[in-house]
């Protein structure tokens, strides 16, 4: 039997490119080589913010929750500052407990982005355009954001252009005095990266997340039923849609219009769309005689190596958080990071190779799973490896929290720890890399993957690329699969495969 479309993986980019390919008529089939849809998305406590539009194209049926709380950030000396969402008023008096300045500034801080993130909104479900040869629709649609651009006024547009390629550590003192506000910020810029917050270009993080939905700080929102749901709904879509989904059925080779799966079966089809990050598909699934030395090399280049792990602990009851006065306001997200130079001091552990003794974590309760994202944690270990160090890294990690929840400990009835090395295995994921690959503003945009291929298409005619290794990258946004899905439907209208 022969597909219009296979997709490589289940993620949700696969699940969403393989809705709206089904939905416009093409036969396809979604080859996912683990027992279950969804792919990291069930490692993930917030949602990118999930795209809105998507869900409404698509009618899933699921409900966003967005607590009040965005994030609480906690301090060694038993202070704690709330951050909440869509209000500024409650979060100017947390402030006000630190920094009367702060205070006073922060809601400039919070609607200058808010400006700026409306203005790069439109960027992120648009096909970023070619460099070479630039199409009318991509010089039309770069023209109405730089119409927007010019319209934000000077101070918004200079701070645009010089943002981007900062430091975010820079970029919070100059905004802000209090430490415990500066690293809660800055935490997003360097959130999956292997980058400290003195490390250039991390500001970027912030443009990109105000882009998403508005705001510079990493968001909390979450789904009812939790990412499963999420991972289910968009199967349901699919298979409504009339695209067929099969599970355990991993692909061993890519070729044009061909798969091979790991048990030797061969599917074809018109076109294959990978799902799996670039470095995957590329590396490891085709042939290196089917590209050019040249696109190779530029791909062996592209950086993917992983800093994350994630350890989710089921409790028996909720810990108690030293100086949180009220358990609403561990509602959102949970930082742990008090100062900017912890979060630099975190990041160099994992530069020589070592994981972080005192680790940034952002960390989400939902009922009696406590969800912990650990950075820094790099892929490769200088000494031992995961396998051995899972228990002590655990241990370490467990330690800090308890600083900040001196009762946790007796509360843990089972740990379950996910190092890099199991996201590469376990995931799929190259280098244990959360978001396919580094996002910095080389492999950004037009960058991403790699320059000339930034559009979903690929050096082989009919393959191409739908994954968050594609712009706009990394997060539960469904935006890579959505872009990419528009660039092929073309294709087949135009009958170029
Ligand atoms: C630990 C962790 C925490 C995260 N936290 C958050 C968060 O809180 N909020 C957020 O927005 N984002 C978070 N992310 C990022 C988010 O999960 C990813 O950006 C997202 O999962 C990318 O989706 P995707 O569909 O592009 O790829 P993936 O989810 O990686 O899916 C790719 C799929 O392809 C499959 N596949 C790979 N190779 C093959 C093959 N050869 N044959 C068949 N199938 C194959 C894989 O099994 C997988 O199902 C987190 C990621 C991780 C790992």
């Amino acid at each position: 039997m022969s597909y219009d479309v296979i997709i490589v993986g289940a993620g949700h980019n696969g699940l969403v490119a393989a809705c709206y390919l089904a939905k416009s008529g093409l036969k396809t089939l979604v080859l996912e080589r683990r027992e279950i849809v969804g792919g990291g998305a069930e490692l993930d406590h917030a949602t990118g913010p999930f795209s809105q539009q998507i869900a409404t194209d698509l009618n899933l049926k699921i409900e966003f929750i967005t607590p009040k709380v965005r994030v609480l950030a906690l301090s060694d000396d038993g202070r704690s500052l709330c951050i909440y969402n869509h209000d500024v008023h409650s979060t100017v008096k947390e402030i006000e407990k630190f920094s009367a300045k702060d205070a006073k500034i922060y809601p400039q801080f919070v609607e200058s982005f808010s400006r700026i993130g409306s203005v790069l909104a439109p960027l992120l479900s648009m096909t970023p355009p070619s460099i070479d040869h630039p199409a009318k629709g991509d010089v039309w649609q770069l023209g109405k954001v730089g119409l927007a651009f010019r319209k934000l006024g000077k101070k918004d547009e200079y701070r645009l252009l010089r943002w981007g390629p900062m430091a975010v550590a820079d970029l919070v003192s100059e905004w802000f005095e209090t430490e415990l506000l500066r690293a809660t910020v800055a935490a997003r810029g360097i959130h999956g990266a292997f980058a400290g917050p003195w490390s250039a270009g991390t500001s970027l993080g912030l443009l990109w997340q105000a882009a998403l939905d508005g705001s510079a700080i990493g968001p909390s929102t979450s789904v009812k039923g939790g990412m499963a749901a999420l991972a289910k709904a968009l199967g349901d879509a699919a298979t409504s849609a009339g695209a067929e989904i099969r599970n355990t059925a991993e692909v061993a080779r890519i070729e044009d219009g061909k798969v091979t799966l790991r048990n030797g079966e061969t599917i074809e089809a018109r076109a294959v769309v990978s799902n799996a990050d670039p470095r995957t598909t590329f590396l490891k699934l085709i042939d290196p005689v089917e590209l050019d030395p040249n696109f190779l090399s530029k791909l062996r280049n592209y950086r993917a190596l992983g800093t994350v792990a994630k350890i989710d602990l089921t409790l028996s009851d909720m810990p108690e958080f030293r100086g949180v006065d009220d358990s609403a306001k561990l509602s959102g997200r949970i930082h742990i990071g008090p100062e900017i130079d912890y979060l630099e001091r975190a990041f160099d552990a994992s530069k020589y190779g070592e994981f972080s003794r005192e680790p940034y974590l952002d960390i989400a309760i939902r009922a009696n799973l406590m969800s912990i994202h650990v950075q820094f944690a790099p892929y490769k270990l200088r000494s031992g490896d995961w396998d051995s160090r899972a228990e002590e890294f655990a241990n370490v990690v467990i330690d800090r929290l308890s600083v900040y929840a001196p009762n946790l400990r007796d509360l843990i009835v089972a740990a379950q720890v996910i190092t890099p090395l199991d996201l590469e295995q376990e995931f799929g994921l190259s280098g244990g890399h959360i978001h396919h690959g580094e996002q910095t503003l080389d492999q950004f945009f037009t960058f991403r993957p790699l320059i000339g291929w930034a559009q979903y298409r690929t050096p082989l005619k009919r393959l191409y690329l739908c994954g968050a290794g594609t712009h706009p990258g990394g997060g539960l946004t469904g935006l890579s699969g959505a872009n990419a899905a528009r660039e092929i439907a073309k294709d087949f209208k135009a009958g170029k495969v």
